[in-house]
């Protein structure tokens, strides 16, 4: 039991290790053939439209992994009308006929793990370590917002007051809530806003990434397998005029978004210009996440954190290391240490155990990321650089590792969404300028330090405003109800998604004051 008297359990893993495990998971995969699904609007009164474009698999560009038909303004128009009479019905329902259908929504995760875990493969090039602890996250989110919303909704809170008056405090929800999704966690994300703004008691309209749709079309035909009504839960895959022309939808009672900050930023801007209720707006948003390690640290553990947290899942994590700062005495044996293990790591076809990293998601992607690279070469170091595969896989969009140095931490200006990891030197006596820096760039998502002398970390942790730090190990796969994750500045505006305050901000709250 934690803090909170709270007895769930995460949903349970891959022992990758053992070889029994491993086959049943591949062997479960190899059944589930492409292309397999062809996406398109879903929800009470929506037809599909429009052509049936392809999606292709990122790790060649030619695998047909299934196609799609986007939305258009006017679905999403009518989308958010239908909704405001779904939410009607739905916010009515006991939380436990809602809780129960979420929880639901888990097991059937669950029960298709291998045909799931196979699309995130071919759609958005994940590997099987990190497809699992995906699809595990995103079941745990399901579990974790319906045991919260038992605690949170019903009946309420009799707050204290005077005799002869019954004061009681409630949350109900909101009305339709609209949840945009990255491409980068295209099922977690995606199901995590979904299930919390359900959980709350609102209608629902999501729009998934545009390179993602299909993973989410899988999930949503789960939540209606599960019970969640087709008049409460709209799926429009779309491109980001269909997620503006929601957005700016004066019906629409809150929005819930992850991706990046100049995406948030426009959000915010569409928001604020409506002139009806002011709503709220949970964004969660990138960071330029840094690590520090003094001369202290236990190298190899520093090494295994390093590359975790730098070149897992093709750095296309928010949460993955972007900056590293080293201990100038140290940092010579550190930089050879990590060019060592990245050579290690193999690039190939993400559904292969044997395969450490995956494409990243698009030609775009790919593109934009080694354009920095090649900016970087011009004026900073370049310590090392991985090779993309051959063969079948030679037209899949790759990048391979890369290590920079800089020669001054304020040299890397902007998030870069791939697996390029800095490293800056710094002396002993420049913690307080190396603070002063990573603050200075405004955001504040994931912070890692490695160090044995106590307060150093404290120094460290007291010092940032940054949402999740890492204290002597990797920075990266925050755990639903352990972790709670999310950022603050240009990180994002909380609450923490996985964690207690999280179902509230979807939530109107209410007092009721009885005169008995
Ligand atoms: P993105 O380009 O901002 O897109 C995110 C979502 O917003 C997509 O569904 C996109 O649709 C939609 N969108 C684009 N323009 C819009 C508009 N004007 N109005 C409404 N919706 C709009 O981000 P991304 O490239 O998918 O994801 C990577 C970013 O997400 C990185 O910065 C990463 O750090 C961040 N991220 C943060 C967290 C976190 O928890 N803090 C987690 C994961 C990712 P289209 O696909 O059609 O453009």
């Amino acid at each position: 039991k934690d803090l909170y008297g709270d007895s769930r359990q995460n949903s349970d893993g891959v022992e990758f290790g053992c070889a029994a495990e491993r086959n049943l998971l591949t062997s479960g995969m190899a059944k589930t053939t492409a292309p397999f699904t062809e996406a398109a609007p879903l929800g009470a009164g929506l037809k599909p439209s429009g052509d049936a474009n392809p999606v292709f698999a990122p790790m060649d560009g030619s695998t047909k992994v299934g196609t799609v038909r986007f939305a258009d303004s006017e679905t999403a128009r009518l989308a958010v009308e239908n909704a405001q009479k779904g939410f009607e019905k739905w916010s009515r329902r006991p939380v436990e006929e809602r809780a129960a259908a979420i929880d639901k929504v888990g097991d059937l995760l669950e029960a298709n793990r291998d045909r799931l875990m196979t699309i995130l493969s071919l759609e958005a090039g994940k590997c099987l370590t990190d497809g699992i602890a995906e699809i595990r996250e995103a079941v745990d989110f399901c579990r974790y917002y319906a045991a919260e919303a038992r605690n949170l909704f019903g009946e309420g809170k009799l707050m204290p007051g005077p005799t002869g008056e019954e004061n009681r405090y409630r949350y109900r929800g909101r009305g339709v809530f609209v949840c945009i999704s990255p491409w980068n966690f295209p099922l977690a994300i995606f199901l995590g806003q979904v299930s919390a703004a359900l959980m709350a008691g609102n209608a629902v309209i999501a729009k998934p990434a545009e390179q993602t749709p299909l993973i989410a079309y899988e999930t949503a035909k789960l939540m209606y397998q599960a019970g969640v009504p087709e008049d409460v839960f709209y799926l429009l895959p779309g491109e980001g005029d269909v997620g503006a022309a929601l957005t700016s939808h004066p019906a629409v009672a809150g929005v819930a978004f992850t991706g990046s900050t100049e995406t948030a930023w426009l959000i915010n801007g569409t928001l604020a210009a409506k002139r009806g209720p002011i709503v709220p707006l949970v964004a969660e948003t990138g960071g330029i996440n840094a690590m520090i390690v003094d001369a202290t640290a236990l190298p190899e553990q520093v090494c295994d954190d390093v590359m975790m947290s730098a070149f897992r899942s093709a750095g296309q994590r928010c949460s993955a290391l972007r900056l590293l700062y080293v201990q100038e005495d140290v940092a010579d044996h550190l930089l050879d240490m990590l060019e060592g293990a990245a050579k290690e790591l193999s690039l190939g076809d993400p559904r292969l155990p044997s395969t450490d990293i995956g494409p990243v998601i698009d030609e775009e992607a790919r593109d934009n990321i080694l354009s920095h690279v090649d900016d970087m070469k011009e004026s900073q170091k370049l310590r090392y650089a991985g090779k993309t595969p051959h063969g079948k896989l030679a037209n899949g969009s790759w990048v391979a590792p890369h290590i920079i140095e800089l020669d001054k931490a304020e040299a890397l200006t902007r998030e870069v969404f791939g697996p390029v990891l800095h490293v800056v030197r710094y002396k002993a006596g420049d913690l307080d300028k190396v603070l002063n820096q990573i603050a200075g760039t405004g955001y504040g998502l994931t912070l890692g330090v490695h160090s044995r002398i106590d307060a150093t970390v404290k120094k460290v942790v007291d010092r940032l405003s940054v949402g999740n730090v890492y204290v002597n190990r990797n920075t990266i796969g925050a755990v639903v109800g352990t972790q709670p994750f999310g950022g603050s500045g240009l990180s994002g505006t909380g609450p923490k998604a996985g964690g207690p305050a999280y179902l509230t901000r979807f939530a109107l709250e209410q007092v009721v004051s009885i005169n008995t």
